[in-house]
């Protein structure tokens, strides 16, 4: 392994958790898929949960809200257009000094960025308002390139832009399929964390070298 130059963060469930706000954003996502079908909410919703099966299936592995909406034929750039207009985070979040004290640390040694499926107007509001934002450099969403994670061609233009080769590169994300199995295939260091707590944890496992935290998964 060389030497680590970036930490890579996802923002939901990595970088803050919140049962509430997951699930108000569920609501609204139903809501604008409902628009887009012409179908009342409990269709829009049943819909997105039977989407979300058939992609499970017939892949293996966990699917994203962003694949599910294609799936059903819908526009993603019009889910996050609604999402970004009609979600409030705030009330949902508070900063959390543990972690930026951590993010303080970690950046005197290491670029930080966030990499997240989530559109650019609501992950900037739900960064400034866990306080994360001013400790990192870079901010990558789903308008980078209109293609949700994981997706192999996005990750190279992350690299070649950052100028940061995979091997020199650390995931963080809480959900394995999605955030950490594809950069661990192009050879980045990946660690998992489904809780604050085990995202404070990334420090320690930042002094025994970043090596894997997956253990039998
Ligand atoms: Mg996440």
């Amino acid at each position: 392994m060389g030497k680590l130059k970036a930490i890579v963060f996802d923002l939901d469930g990595t970088l803050y958790t919140s049962r509430e706000l997951a699930a108000e954003i569920h609501r609204v996502a139903c809501s604008a898929i409902a628009l887009q079908l012409g179908a009342c909410f409990e269709e829009a919703e049943a819909r997105l949960a039977v989407a979300k099966r058939a992609l499970v299936a017939r892949s293996g592995r966990e699917a994203t809200l962003s694949a599910a909406c294609q799936e059903l034929g819908c526009d993603i750039r019009a889910l996050h257009s609604y999402l970004a207009e009609n979600v409030e985070p705030e009330p949902f979040l508070k900063r959390d000094e543990r972690v930026l004290d951590m993010l303080a640390r970690l950046a005197r040694d290491y670029s930080l960025l966030v990499y997240t499926n989530n559109n650019r107007q609501l992950a900037g509001r739900i960064m400034a308002a866990i306080g994360v934002d001013s400790h990192m450099e870079r901010l990558f969403t789903i308008e980078y390139c209109w293609r949700s994670k994981p997706d192999r061609g996005v990750l190279e233009n992350i690299f070649a832009e950052i100028g940061v080769a995979p091997r020199e590169c650390l995931f963080v994300g809480d959900r394995y399929d999605v955030d950490l199995r594809l950069p661990e295939e192009m050879g980045c260091r990946s660690y998992l964390t489904k809780s604050i707590d085990e995202l404070l944890r990334l420090e320690g496992f930042a002094d025994c070298g970043f090596g894997d935290n997956r253990g039998g998964e």
